[in-house]
């Protein structure tokens, strides 16, 4: 007896390599976006399968509970299939926590990840498990890993005036999670002067998320949340006054007023006055038909002084942001005013929407 355990390794837990395990998953997602689509992952891997409760529960004709008693945990668990080296997650699906329900499956994936399994043995890792002396470091590594898979903290700095309450809505955790992101961040900063630089965010493709996180606005009259940069005015209806937000509140501009499609210089890619579609510009201007084909500021509310504010605007802009003048699609009628006919159902492309 004494031999075993003098022979036994303690293992200690590797955050570096979970740190790194989590940035190598993220890097196998297309979209870079929180919060993270855990489930993607049973289709980026062929030896993953995630499954869940309710569908172990009726397969093996079992009650949730019995489920939970059969599988070690009442939250999930990854289970090693020796004979064709596959994977298998179950996580308990009728946990109504949300939050709690995106730790588990998150944390199981650490276990996959970090190849606990095969490299110590086990068949099945269980949540809150107590399989051996080493079970600890495995579970504070699988741990880890979710943190920075689920929230990475090098996106999470970058978001303005971050809060736990924010952290916990970007990432869809708990509040209790978020908790300790929000503490393990600042508490980096304060005692170890730790950052992290905006250049890691970048790399790994989290640029544009961060940008329309941090440059949200919601307006009240017209009640649209759109994304630009330092706006005054409302591209929607051209109210003054808005309410900058991380959170969607409202309606998403862009899907409830579908825009005439435009390239990077704001120039239709189809003339909206005679629709011809092969836009080879004269300048700014349709070949065909001779009108001009950029939205941008029309400059002219009668309150403006004269001086064009020159910015390009989307294509479904009615209102200049910058200084509320009416947009050149806007005065072309091209586009209806923004409560014309609200109610008539809304032509929605798959590509479009969020999930
Ligand atoms: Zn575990
Ligand atoms: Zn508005
Ligand atoms: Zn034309
Ligand atoms: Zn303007």
């Amino acid at each position: 007896m004494m031999k075993t355990m003098t022979r036994m390794k303690i293992y200690r837990p590797n955050y570096n390599l979970a740190e790194a395990k989590a940035i190598e998953f993220l890097n196998y997602l297309e979209k870079k976006e929180l919060p993270i689509k855990l489930i993607k992952f049973k289709t980026i891997f062929d030896d993953l399968e995630i499954k869940t409760y309710s569908w172990y529960s009726k397969k093996m004709g079992l009650s949730i509970e019995k489920v939970c008693d059969d599988l070690g945990s009442e939250d999930g668990c990854c289970v090693y299939n020796e004979v064709n080296g596959k994977y298998r997650i179950y996580y308990n699906d009728t946990i109504e926590n949300e939050g709690r329900k995106r730790w588990t499956l998150a944390h199981e994936l650490g276990h996959y990840a970090l190849k606990h399994h095969e490299n110590y043995g086990h068949n099945i890792m269980q949540r809150n498990g107590n399989l051996d002396v080493n079970y600890d470091a495995f579970e504070k590594e699988a741990n880890c890993f979710a943190r920075n898979l689920i929230a990475p903290p090098y996106v999470i700095f970058h978001i303005k005036d971050v809060n736990p309450s924010l952290i916990q809505h970007v990432c869809n955790i708990s509040f209790e999670a978020s908790w300790n992101i929000f503490k393990f961040i600042k508490q980096g900063i304060q005692e170890f002067g730790r950052g992290y630089s905006r250049d890691l965010a970048k790399k790994m493709g989290f640029e544009s998320f961060l940008f329309s996180i941090n440059n949200r606005f919601f307006c009240k009259e017209c009640r649209c949340n759109f994304i630009l940069e330092a706006p005054s005015h409302c591209p929607c209806c051209g109210r003054k006054a808005l309410t900058k937000t991380p959170f969607k509140y409202g309606d998403d501009f862009t899907m409830k007023y579908p825009a005439i499609e435009v390239d990077h210089k704001s120039r239709a890619r189809v003339c909206p006055n005679c629709q011809n579609e092969e836009m080879e510009y004269e300048g700014d201007f349709c070949k065909i038909c001779g009108y001009y084909i950029v939205n941008d500021c029309s400059n002219d509310d009668g309150n403006y002084n004269g001086e064009s504010c020159g910015i390009l605007l989307p294509g479904n802009a009615r209102y200049c942001y910058k200084c509320g003048a009416k947009s050149t699609f806007y005065m072309k009628n091209f586009l209806n005013e923004w409560n014309y006919n609200s109610n008539a159902p809304l032509e929605v492309s798959e590509d479009d929407l969020p999930f």
